[in-house]
């Protein structure tokens, strides 16, 4: 079997069309623009790629981008402040602080300090609650784009088995609740796993978000199964040169699998548009309107 391509690019597109149709609906209907602020504490390359990307799309839509960026010596006070800013100002629906925060700073308490209404990053622990409870809550974006990406090539996933690998609170264990709340039996594996083949040989999907290069083979896959690839890493080539791959080898699971999202140009493209989604969703919570369908879990 050759698996179907699962072209994330195209369908953030797509996602992203959704979002500025409705984005341009809400300025004519209701004279709102929904606002994302993003803060950056230091000077991380990668960070600064990331900012500067979700800035760029963030306009695209139609939404006001602001950005914030601070010296990496800022002071836990002086970030607190800020973002105590942005919870009360009107104009502003998201924030997202860029992680990895420098190390004087102490992540969980700036996330938890966010309002949970604008944490678009899905990352306070009210929101992780809401989540693991089943009610509405913000949905971290890399989880919440790999399940529409999911809903869309299978439509139900109910009965599924699902196995995850990985257990980040950013990606991990969401995608996890994510496929329970749409009846899938998850397992969640990680890196003290007993035979971890076996365990990914039952899946009727597989999530990896690991963060080790080419680690799944294509004979742990299950025959006709979907693959989605979470994984971004950069390595080197023979002459010399870099280029990304994924935590599963490409070459040998689109062998076995029914489908699978590339890297890049899969999982990548998803977490970026979802992030304007999840801006849109609490635009529209805030004022009490309908919310987008199908941009949200
Ligand atoms: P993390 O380092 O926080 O978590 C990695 C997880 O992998 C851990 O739970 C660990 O238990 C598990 N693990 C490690 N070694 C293992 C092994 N040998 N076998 C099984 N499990 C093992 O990473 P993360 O933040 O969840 O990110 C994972 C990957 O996804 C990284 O490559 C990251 O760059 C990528 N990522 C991509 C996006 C995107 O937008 N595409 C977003 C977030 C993260």
């Amino acid at each position: 079997m050759t698996a179907q391509v699962i072209d994330g690019k195209a369908f953030a597109a797509e996602v992203r069309g959704k979002v500025a149709e409705h984005v341009a609906r809400l300025k004519e209907k209701h004279d709102l623009v929904p606002g994302l602020a993003v803060v950056l504490v230091g000077e991380d390359p990668a960070s600064q790629v990331y900012v500067r990307s979700k800035g760029k799309q963030t306009t695209e839509v139609g939404m006001k981008s602001v950005e914030h960026k601070l010296d990496a010596d800022t002071s836990e006070a002086d970030l607190l402040a800020l973002i105590d800013q942005l919870n009360n100002d009107d104009s502003i629906n998201g924030i997202l602080v860029q992680l990895p925060l420098p190390k004087h700073l102490d992540e969980d308490l700036v996330i938890n300090s966010i309002d949970p209404a604008k944490d678009v990053d899905g990352f306070h622990i009210s929101n992780v609650g809401l989540l693991g409870t089943g009610q509405k809550s913000m949905v971290p974006c890399t989880p919440l784009g790999c399940l529409m990406m999911l809903r869309e090539h299978h439509g139900s996933l109910s009965g599924m088995n699902a196995v995850v690998i990985g257990r980040s609170n950013i990606v991990g264990k969401p995608m996890a609740q994510l496929l329970l709340g749409d009846s899938c039996t998850v397992t969640i594996a990680h890196s003290r796993t007993k035979d971890l083949a076996e365990v990914v040989r039952r899946a009727d999907i597989v999530v990896a978000a690991v963060g080790r290069p080419e680690m799944v083979p294509g004979d742990w896959i299950k025959e006709g199964a979907t693959v989605i690839d979470v994984g971004i890493n950069r390595i080197e080539k023979d002459d010399g040169k870099t280029k990304l791959v994924g935590d599963v080898d490409y070459a040998s699971c689109a062998e076995r699998a029914g489908a699978i999202t590339p890297v890049p140009g899969g999982v990548g493209p998803m977490t970026i548009a979802c992030l304007l989604a999840n801006t849109l969703t609490a635009t529209c919570r805030a004022n009490g309107l309908e919310e987008p369908k199908g941009l949200t879990a």
